[in-house]
């Protein structure tokens, strides 16, 4: 990856913002990436996941952020051990 030439997982929003030219990795799909230092997430992935939350009805939503919740409350109760 040359993160001279612009690719479809580039954010090109983010480099008008201080720290929005940074080389990133996604942590989805294992590529490089141009964008603000703290995104984890190329715009390919990002676009599929947005795809895939959109395509959910409402209680599929709610399932799906509950389930994740439960994982966050698990996660922090164990480092409170
Ligand atoms: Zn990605």
């Amino acid at each position: 990856m040359n993160p001279l030439v612009p690719s479809d997982r580039d954010w090109p929003e983010d480099a008008k913002h201080e720290n929005g030219n940074y080389l990133c990795h996604c942590l989805t799909c294992d590529q490089h990436f141009v964008g603000y230092k703290r995104r984890m997430t190329c715009k390919v992935c990002a676009k599929i996941a947005q795809d895939k939350w959109s395509a959910l009805t409402p209680e599929q939503r709610a399932e799906k952020e509950a389930r994740t919740w439960a994982t966050v409350r698990k996660l922090f109760s164990e480092l409170d051990k």
